[in-house]
């Protein structure tokens, strides 16, 4: 498969989308450089997601304030899609605002350790052999010192609703998925939709929780939506091709993983031996790890489940087999 191609420039900062709809693109795409979206109207607005630090989110929304002054001044309204830190970890920057998050969202939010667990692992990287060499280098960029989120003060299930002015965006549960609580916000006056990570393009996803199934799904669902412009959690911005590009990819590896999981094959032989190649163009291939030992974990009824420290490793393992 060729990279999907996008009508929209893929450069870092804001992306005027027409109408008080913006994406915040942070190019490559990769471990951590997510994408955020901004809906504005009559003096109102809504931020989809923060980002992975503080500095990061600081620069983000001082783009915001240049673009769109009025609105920005005081955001009211924040979603968080997901409870993933590259989505939230910049939150308190946001000050005052509503934080708005799925139930499940909200609960993963608070088992975690956050972003001092990250910050802790990065600390400790070099005692951790090729597996922290391998963290420490993806997460290298970003700071995760000193943060405080602060936790959704409202939070759903199923489907919710806000005015920004006059424009109504719904937020749409879909998962568990790519993590327990994923959300879609949809702006259907403006046929925009903000997927968070229910959207990698031209990246493999990764699927934290699963069910496959409900991934799978929330591509069909977005595909029946009216839409124009996608703005994934990750890559340029798409539309409905790169939705259907995704739902491609989870029913292929899908049947591939099913196969090598009847055959008695681990994990790390099934994610070694299943083939890539229509996939080739797609970064952080080494996703492939985790989303097999999701699978398994989903196919097994919950019996098989892998350590994230030794997926961690066989990650870096392919990683490094790929570099050289
Ligand atoms: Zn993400």
């Amino acid at each position: 498969m060729n990279p999907i191609t996008s009508k929209w420039p893929y450069n870092k900062g804001l992306q005027d989308l027409g109408n008080g709809c913006y994406a915040y693109l942070q190019p490559d795409g990769s471990w951590g450089w997510s994408n955020a979206g901004l809906v504005v109207d009559s003096g109102q607005s809504m931020l989809v997601d923060t980002l992975f630090d503080l500095k990061l989110t600081r620069e983000m929304l001082a783009t915001m304030r240049r673009a769109e002054p009025a609105a920005t001044s005081k955001i009211a309204t924040l979603v968080n899609t997901h409870s993933n830190g590259d989505h939230c970890f910049g939150n308190e920057l946001v000050e005052g605002a509503e934080i708005i998050a799925s139930k499940g969202c909200d609960e993963e939010m608070r088992e975690d350790g956050g972003a001092k667990r990250l910050a802790d692992m990065k600390r400790n990287a070099s005692a951790m052999g090729e597996t922290g060499a391998y963290f420490a280098r993806i997460f290298a960029p970003f700071d995760f010192e000193g943060i405080n989120m602060p936790m959704p003060t409202t939070t759903f299930t199923g489907n919710l609703e806000r005015k920004v002015g006059n424009k109504t965006v719904r937020l749409i549960e879909v998962g568990p998925a790519h993590t327990r609580g994923d959300i879609l916000a949809y702006v259907p006056a403006d046929r925009v939709i903000f997927t968070g990570d229910i959207l990698f393009i031209n990246g493999h996803p990764i699927i934290w929780a699963g069910p496959i199934g409900n991934w799978i799904k929330a591509c069909q669902l977005m595909l029946d939506l009216d839409v124009e412009n996608v703005v994934p959690g990750h890559g340029p911005i798409t539309d409905k091709k790169g939705v259907a590009a995704m739902k491609g990819y989870f029913e292929y590896i899908q049947a591939q993983t099913r196969k090598r999981y009847d055959a008695g094959m681990s994990i790390s032989e099934a994610a070694n031996d299943i083939s890539l190649a229509d996939y080739s163009s797609w970064g952080d291939a080494e996703r492939i790890v985790i989303n097999v030992a999701s699978l398994y974990r989903e196919f097994s009824g919950g019996k098989m489940t892998a350590n994230i420290v030794d997926l961690f490793g066989l990650m870096a393992q392919i990683d490094k087999d790929r570099r050289h």
